[in-house]
């Protein structure tokens, strides 16, 4: 009997996937909804836009169920060098694109992924007496919303010269950037490869700093730091676009996009918050969920808790669920909110 429900087909979905079926779930235990059956669809598009060839994550950041082995120990045994675990120790391994996609191929043939893939986009998420209904494809005990990024940010006013950075472009040979993290430093050095002319547009002087969350908050001790002190300051701190030292860049800068420019990328991310996703906004109104700051708060196991008790559990993993778990929008973070998932599934 399906009895679990997973909606959004990304990697957090393949993530808590493969999680359930390491920890004993049965594949037709659980259904899982998403508008493509490519759990690395939405991911691959927007790393190949903007040329990603290697990691922003380290060893740990693969789809695997447990964290150990990392990309790290099996491309070292695989290729027999063991230069990623030296260079792992030092916290310098960023595994090639191509390492993490076989790792994200290899874990949905092994999961039997396709075999719980049911190819559709979920309007409503809705309580029921025998815990929550899915649109009308039928009711389940616990539900977990990995539904990723509500959309790409634009700025207000454009025009068509404009393209999103994570979305496919070549390059005019006048380019304007806007934006000043991950994505702009990386677009600076695509066009000017391409022999283009760059100029950043942007309103404050870009943050370097290394991408990952620092690593004390992956501990429990960090984790209980940040629950006791101020979440929303943190999350909002934490989510200013930055980039590391290394990719910074010289290029001419200006607070508005030049007239003469022919190409405007924006580098400007992603819509933020639950209000731009129907699924979350619907449930916040009709329940009237508790929220600070755009986010629904969550309890620590990343649960909903006016929606979760002794039978039923409504989770939430990827961006949204930063709340409980700060990297939760990293494929660490994932697991993290998986094996809370399973807990909940496995002892209910
Ligand atoms: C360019 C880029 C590089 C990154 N690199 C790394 C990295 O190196 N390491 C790392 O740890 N993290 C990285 N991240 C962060 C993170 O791993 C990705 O953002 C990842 O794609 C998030 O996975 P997700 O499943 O939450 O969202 P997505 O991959 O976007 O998947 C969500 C899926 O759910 C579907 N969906 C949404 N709503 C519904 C609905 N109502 N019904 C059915 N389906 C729905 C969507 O269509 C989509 O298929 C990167 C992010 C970006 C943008």
């Amino acid at each position: 009997m399906t009895r679990i429900a997973i909606v959004g087909s990304g990697l957090a979905g393949l993530v808590a996937y493969a999680t359930l079926r390491a920890g004993g779930v049965a594949a037709d235990e659980i259904s899982v909804y998403g508008d493509t059956a490519d759990p690395a669809a939405a991911w691959r598009m927007r790393a190949e836009a903007i040329r990603q060839r290697q990691m922003r994550s380290e060893s740990d950041g693969h789809p695997f169920p447990r964290t150990f082995p990392g990309l790290a120990v099996r491309e070292a045994a695989r290729t027999l060098d063991p230069a990623p675990l030296v260079l792992s120790l030092a916290d310098r391994y960023r595994p090639s694109v191509s390492t993490f996609l076989d790792a994200v191929e290899r874990v949905r043939e092994r999961s039997g992924w396709d075999s719980s893939l049911e190819p559709r986009r979920v309007s409503l998420v809705t309580l029921c007496h025998k815990g929550f209904r899915v649109d009308d494809h039928g009711s389940f005990e616990h539900v977990l919303l990995a539904l990723g990024h509500p959309g790409l940010a634009w700025p207000d006013d454009r025009d068509a010269r404009y393209v999103h950075a994570y979305e496919p472009h070549a390059f005019a040979r006048r380019v304007a950037v806007v934006g000043a993290g991950m994505a702009a430093a990386t677009e600076w050095r695509n066009a000017s490869a391409d022999g283009a002319e760059v100029i950043s547009v942007r309103r404050r002087e870009p943050v370097l700093r290394p991408l990952n969350l620092p690593r004390p908050f992956f501990t429990k001790r960090g984790l209980d730091e940040y629950r006791r002190g101020d979440r929303a300051a943190f999350l909002e701190a934490f989510s200013t676009p930055s980039y590391p030292r290394e990719l910074h860049r010289d290029v001419p800068v200006a607070r508005e996009v030049p007239d003469d420019a022919e190409q405007v990328v924006c580098a400007t991310g992603f819509l933020r918050g639950y209000a731009h996703d129907p699924v979350l906004a619907r449930l916040v109104a009709e329940h009237d969920l508790p929220t600070a700051a755009g986010r629904i708060v969550l309890d620590d196991d990343s649960t909903i808790p006016e929606l979760t008790d002794g039978t039923r559990t409504l989770a939430v993993a990827g961006v949204h669920a930063q709340w409980a778990f700060p990297a939760a929008d990293t494929l660490a973070g994932m697991r993290w909110v998986a094996h809370r998932f399973l807990r909940r599934c496995r002892t209910r």
